[in-house]
């Protein structure tokens, strides 16, 4: 019993779900910032057999990779909140012209929602004269204060998760010695991608097993990847 509380609690608390999404954003932005600039690094030190390339190439990747991190968030979410800004003139433009037909589609989502036909006509009214636009932005719309887009928050967010991300890898190029760089950075690499895949999916709720396999397998095929092009690079070059 005492369990079954703490769940409906968890599951009602909106912070939680503002947490989560926040968690998402960040795992996934330290998650780009490892693997994106441990593959430079490692593609580098693959074609190269001194150290300052190797640091040069990983900086410049973990600052570009960053900025434009940053910026795309920017720039997706800003477009989201256009939308809702949009999607809420409208409505107001719907409230003015035709109110009695906006007043029967909030009962109607009231009562999909299990109120009975008088209730739900009664709170929609109720509702409709506290802040009729505040309640079919939430209701119909479902924009709420929890969902509503904050651009720059989000940009800033992404951005340092991606440049904490890949700090990682790039503190490994300053201090690991030159001959078994390439393996260390994969192996670096991969444990910060495990931990962090692991830290994840137990926030999230999801199997901590299956999370790490995946990020094991990509990390492995993305790393992989640039240290056989670093390699051919070498080669060519050599
Ligand atoms: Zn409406």
């Amino acid at each position: 019993m005492v369990e079954k509380l703490e769940e409906i609690d968890d599951y009602l608390d909106p912070h939680y779900i503002q947490r989560s999404n926040w968690l998402r954003a960040a795992v996934l932005g330290a998650n780009d910032g490892i693997l994106s600039t441990a593959s430079i690094a490692i593609g580098v030190a693959a074609a190269s057999d001194i150290r300052d390339p190797i640091i040069l190439a990983t900086l410049a990747g973990l600052v570009a990779g960053a900025l434009s991190m940053a910026a795309g968030e920017y720039v997706s979410v800003s477009s989201q909140t256009d939308v809702e800004k949009a999607d809420i003139e409208r409505e107001r433009q719907e409230l003015k012209e035709m109110p009695e037909i906006e007043l029967q589609r909030l009962a109607e989502i009231y009562e999909k929602r299990g109120l009975k036909k008088e209730t739900a006509r009664k709170v929609a009214q109720e509702l409709t004269e506290h802040d009729a636009l505040g309640a079919h932005v939430r209701d119909e719309l479902g924009i709420n204060d929890i969902s509503q887009a904050k651009p720059m928050q989000a940009a800033l967010a992404s951005g340092a998760a991606f440049t904490v991300g890949g700090l990682l890898p790039f503190l490994v190029t300053l201090f690991i010695p030159l001959e078994s760089l390439e393996y260390s950075l994969y192996g670096f690499s991969l444990l910060f991608l495990i931990i962090l895949g692991a830290l994840a999916a137990k926030a999230g709720g999801s199997s901590i097993g299956k999370a790490i396999l995946r990020i094991t397998f990509w990390g492995t095929v993305a790393m992989g990847l640039t240290a056989l092009v670093g390699h051919l690079f070498n080669v060519n070059v050599g």
